[in-house]
């Protein structure tokens, strides 16, 4: 008799967990202690089939496409940490997405926030488009937006909160419970927050989706993607076009993915203090115009932030004074945080929107404020990553003004 993979929360790996605190989840959520050997950690199943004990008749496992075990541990884990019923993971962030997409047909209309993920943006600009979806873009922030964008034909909101770069929330249950009256479906990208802050299913959400490459795996060394929700109906949908179109995860890829979940709660905790006590560092620097961080009290949805996220998260964004060109100088001269795109992992990075991660929409109303700096704080020491942007504040703020007083003479 063939048994499909125990995927969700009657798994026995999962069973009982759910009155367990996150951090506990984070390391033991969708493990079992391999039944062949007792092996602790998960083993990575590099295999692409399975023999059958007769013809037909096999363990749930038939071909690594449909399901494989290292990564039905990833799943199971992914549905526990986000409070989910099913999970199912994905070769990247976008192939997530693209796949949640394919639940749809042309002429179906989709409200989207109007500056989610830049490569989320193309998919559906480039690409979706073509295939006949129809997109309104809005500010998902202002509830009123979203509720005038509504269609008869719109099958799904989809939104970022926090958003990249300038960290604009949304109130998810309050999207949640428009779209659900409007008969449509949620769909939340949970990147930013990770669940170790928020999880938008038990705010009414009806999917949530990752880049996992970013605080799930966050050790910056894969690249992959995971999406969860509640609805048997939707997850047979799901996992229909999971191994209908492909895009899989391998299983290398999975055991590191569940490897860096295990240290979710303690990371996450590391980031949030660390990027807190940087914001406010930087909000009183002389040098620096503004900052945008959700736990500062100077960020216009303060309030929301605390209601909704149990911390701020990793990321900060800042504008310095002297335009991009002192922007420049600041990424440059860091020595800890090194100049890359990307975020989410154990080390710092910085970057400048505008002519990096944001360089496409440069042309667009979506276009960054060009001396905005974002940095993606690690879990460094806090002292030793201040030094670092104030010496490279201070380094960029002296040569502009031996510039300006160079020109000006
Ligand atoms: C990185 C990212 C994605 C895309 O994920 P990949 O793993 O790079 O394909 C989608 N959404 C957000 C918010 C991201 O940061």
């Amino acid at each position: 008799m063939s048994k499909p993979p125990h995927n969700g929360p009657d798994s026995p790996a999962s069973r009982g967990l759910s009155s367990l605190h996150p951090q506990t989840l984070a390391v033991h959520a969708g493990v079992e202690h391999d039944p062949l050997t007792g092996a602790v950690m998960t083993p990575i199943y590099q295999t692409s089939t399975y023999a059958q004990e007769d013809v037909g008749v096999h363990r749930g496992y038939e071909y690594s496409r449909t399901d494989n075990p290292t990564r039905t541990a990833l799943q199971r884990a992914m549905a526990t940490l986000e409070g989910g019923r099913h999970a199912l993971a994905f070769s990247s962030g976008m192939a997530a997405i693209d796949t949640v997409f394919r639940l749809l047909s042309p002429g179906d209309h989709v409200v989207c926030g109007n500056d989610v993920y830049g490569g989320t943006f193309r998919l559906f600009d480039k690409i979706l488009k073509k295939q006949g979806l129809e997109f309104s873009y809005v500010a998902t922030g202002d509830i009123d937006e979203v509720a005038a964008a509504l269609r008869p034909t719109t099958q799904l909101v989809w939104l970022e909160t926090p958003t990249n770069p300038l960290l604009r929330l949304t109130d998810i249950a309050a999207v949640a419970a428009l779209t659900r009256q409007h008969g449509a479906r949620l769909g939340v990208d949970n990147t930013f927050a990770s669940p170790a802050l928020q999880r938008p299913l038990e705010l009414g959400a009806d999917l949530v989706v990752h880049s996992t490459t970013k605080y799930l795996g966050g050790h910056s060394d894969v690249v992959g993607g995971v999406v969860v929700v509640n609805d048997d109906r939707l997850y047979e949908d799901l996992k229909f076009l999971q191994n209908g179109i492909g895009a899989v995860p391998g299983p290398m890829d999975c055991f590191l993915t569940l490897r860096g979940l295990k240290t979710l709660s303690l990371r996450l905790a590391a980031h949030c203090a660390n990027a807190l006590e940087i914001a406010r560092f930087l909000e009183a620097h002389p040098v620096v115009e503004r900052v945008i961080y959700p736990f500062l009290e100077s960020h216009p949805q303060h309030a929301l932030a605390k209601r909704q996220m149990a911390g701020g998260g990793g990321i900060i964004s800042f504008v310095v004074e002297g335009g991009a060109e002192v922007a420049h100088e600041v990424a440059r001269s860091t020595r800890l945080f090194t100049l890359a795109e990307s975020l989410g992992g154990v080390e710092s990075l910085i970057e400048v929107p505008a002519v990096m991660t944001h360089a496409a929409v440069a042309e667009s109303a979506l276009a960054v404020d060009p001396g905005l700096i974002r940095i993606s704080v690690g879990i460094e020491h806090a002292g030793d990553l201040i030094a670092d942007l104030g010496s490279a504040l201070s380094l960029a703020h002296k040569r502009s003004s031996v510039a300006a007083g160079v020109s000006g003479g």
